[in-house]
């Protein structure tokens, strides 16, 4: 059975940039085949849920300032618009024409690098509670793995552990202190599935600092409400200050 994936996707540069976290994506991509994939990514932020039900999504290059070969990626995955359609009815979610952000394009790119499996994103609805967002994820587990079987449908949420870009240093900056002390916590209350804590993520030890808005953590609430047990894959720092980890819950 698929675990759900947290997947912290860092800078677009991640796509071209090979390096820990880059290398490691195109590794992981290789454990999976899933008959399509269902994303929650942090640059897809919306009031209420919406799904995308696009046949073709484009490549959203939804970030400025960076080299032209960025721009130039494509991610031509199909969509799954009778996956999504179903998506809109069970998840009362309004059905959205949407491209791939880089929050999906980015890290599916390096796990799935044929662009040959289906992808159906489903927004970020910001102002959703944690506890939602977790039920957000085991609605999404309910309904792909019921007790007929398993619909092989692998959910990421994609978004970064840590993210507070004005405090990003050159490549190679140890992590400080209220980074890694977040990024402890975190995993300390992941693989003790101490579910009251994370839903009250926001006292964590600096958390505020971490996340000075709350949209690159919050897909890790759904990815952990579509499995189960915690294990990171996956750790290492871009910038000094945005941790990389990876998590999947089986
Ligand atoms: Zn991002």
């Amino acid at each position: 059975m698929l675990p759900s994936l947290f997947i912290s996707h860092g800078s677009p540069m991640l796509a071209l940039t090979p390096g820990p976290a880059h290398d490691f994506l195109r590794d992981l991509g290789h454990r999976y085949r899933p008959a399509a994939i269902v994303v929650v990514s942090a640059h897809w932020a919306t009031r209420g849920l919406a799904v995308s039900t696009s046949a073709h999504p484009e490549t959203i290059h939804d970030f400025g300032g960076f080299p032209r070969e960025l721009y130039e990626c494509q991610y031509p995955a199909p969509g799954e618009p009778e996956l999504a359609r179903r998506l809109a009815r069970e998840l009362n979610a309004v059905p959205a024409a949407r491209g791939l952000d880089h929050g999906a394009w980015v890290p599916l790119s390096l796990l799935f690098p044929e662009a040959d499996i289906p992808v159906v994103s489903l927004s970020l609805p910001t102002t959703w509670s944690s506890a939602e967002l977790v039920e957000l994820g085991e609605k999404l587990a309910a309904l792909f793995r019921t007790k007929e079987g398993d619909e092989n449908v692998l959910v990421i949420g994609s978004g970064s552990l840590t993210h507070n870009l004005s405090e990003m240093q050159e490549q190679g900056t140890p992590m400080p202190p209220w980074v890694g002390e977040f990024v402890d916590w975190v995993h300390e209350k992941l693989t003790t599935a101490d579910r009251e804590a994370l839903l009250a993520w926001e006292q964590g030890p600096h958390a505020l600092k971490n996340h000075p808005t709350p949209e690159h953590f919050q897909p890790l609430l759904v990815a952990m409400g579509a499995g189960g047990r915690a294990q990171r894959l996956h750790h290492s720092i871009e910038h000094g200050v945005l941790a990389m980890d990876v998590y999947a819950f089986a």
